[in-house]
């Protein structure tokens, strides 16, 4: 065999456009099939409220008690039933004693009467009207105002914010501090909560060395498993660090293994293409359990999706851009199922752009920018392994998928990194 065969073969027509959209999966799309297939693959226990934020909640949770559990005051001033008042000015002799919050006045405020009231303080039998301190002229005996008031004026009715028996919380909630004052208001002390979903993350590659280990000049820091784990941390999961293994499939398949022990999911980042080293998309297409779903975004193709014995797999990008990207538009809400959360958009709003762009229709496309003056800038470069753009970035503008034309001061969507983790 001559080495003349080994000519360069032709530039392809299409050389330098992006794949027809056809071929690709778009991102909604491939989004609606991971909602449509997953969901909660994690346990339930008991937390009591002081360690459950953040945590998800496994069951609705219905109120123990009423907030207010009775009616009560909010303001400084005088409580009176409505039949003593005037239409104009008012004066009551005043009940001995008073209601404060904590100290309840045990008594009835009948016609004719006034009584002191404290705000927070539990209303008596017959106020139907509190009057406040700088409406009121008072001596040693008296209360003196000017009529009419309004029935319930500056009181809180019982139940007023929350019956009891009502459904304060909903399953899949992501505990927030001031859900534990609503569930502790109303009268609960723990909360049933998923355990957090193990999310195992793997580097691979024969070139990638863990952070600060002795580095050949050939090799490369691993940038992708910190970034990784702390994300996951970030996004409430218990990330599980799962190491690095070279490009070895063997090695892969023995890692792969005992991750199953230790994970209920699996991100890998590396690989996953179709190259002559990419032994993760290739180890899990031997074990029948590959989709490679080609999705039509940038950066980030290809994207291997497969089970390992049961265990999903994401097999991420290398690249730390696509690798983030991916994890961001694809991992974050199928995890966020997994884990039982439900499914969650992230909140994206408009903002008028300061550079100009010019898109190809095919892919979606994940730019990485940040908001200055309320308007959106990128990065100057859109090199995928720019990794001090990630760091510059404080979020991400999203070009659709058709093609389009971007001018300073045209509107673009942007997302900060602030929605998709908290
Ligand atoms: P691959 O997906 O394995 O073809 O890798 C794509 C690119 O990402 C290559 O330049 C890799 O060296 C790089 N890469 C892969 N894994 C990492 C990592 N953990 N940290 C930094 N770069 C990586
Ligand atoms: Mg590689």
């Amino acid at each position: 065999m001559t080495h003349s065969l080994l000519s360069p073969p032709p530039l392809k027509d299409d050389c330098f456009s992006l794949p027809p959209g056809v071929n690709w999966t778009p991102v909604d799309q491939a989004l609606d099939m991971l909602r449509a297939r997953l969901h909660p693959v994690v346990a339930q226990t008991t937390l009591p409220l002081d360690q459950a934020v953040g945590r998800v909640l496994a069951q609705d949770q219905a109120a123990k008690r009423a907030n207010p559990p009775l009616p009560n005051t909010a303001v400084d001033g005088y409580g009176v039933a409505l039949a003593s008042v005037q239409d104009g000015p008012t004066v009551l002799p005043l009940l001995p004693g008073r209601a404060a919050a904590g100290a309840p006045f045990e008594g009835e405020v009948g016609q004719g009467h006034a009584l002191r009231v404290l705000t927070g303080a539990a209303l008596p039998k017959g106020v139907e009207a509190v009057v406040l301190d700088e409406d009121c002229r008072v001596d040693d005996t008296h209360v003196a105002f000017r009529g009419p008031l309004r029935s319930g004026a500056n009181m809180r009715k019982a139940g007023e914010d929350v019956d009891a028996g009502q459904i304060i919380l909903n399953r899949g909630r992501v505990l927030t501090p001031a859900d534990l004052a609503l569930a502790s208001a109303t009268g609960l002390s723990d909360l049933p909560v998923f355990q957090p979903l193990r999310v195992g993350v793997l580097s691979t590659g024969d070139e990638i060395i863990p952070p600060g280990g002795q580095a050949a000049p050939h090799q490369i820091y691993d940038a992708n498993r910190p970034m990784l784990l702390s994300l996951l941390a970030k996004m409430g999961h218990a990330g599980v660090d799962l190491g690095h293994v070279g490009d070895d499939r063997e090695a892969l398949r023995s890692c792969l293994d005992q991750a199953r022990e230790r994970a209920d999911v699996v991100l890998t980042s590396g690989g996953a293409s179709a190259g002559d080293e990419d032994h993760v998309s290739a180890l899990l297409r031997d074990a029948g359990a590959l989709n490679e779903w080609r999705v039509a975004l940038k950066p980030g193709r290809p994207l291997a999706l497969g089970q390992w014995q049961g265990m999903p797999v994401f097999g991420l990008p290398g690249n730390p851009v696509a690798a983030l990207v991916c994890t961001l538009v694809f991992a974050r809400p199928a995890l966020g199922l997994m884990a039982g959360a439900g499914w969650s958009a992230p909140q994206s709003f408009q903002a008028p752009a300061t550079f100009s762009k010019k898109k190809k229709p095919g892919r979606r496309e994940y730019l990485r920018a940040r908001l200055r003056d309320g308007c959106a800038e990128v990065f100057k470069s859109e090199g995928s392994g720019r990794i001090s753009g990630l760091s510059w970035a404080e979020g991400l503008v999203e070009l659709p998928d058709g093609a389009c034309e971007i001018a300073p001061g045209d509107m673009v969507k942007y997302t900060p990194f602030s929605s998709y983790y908290a």
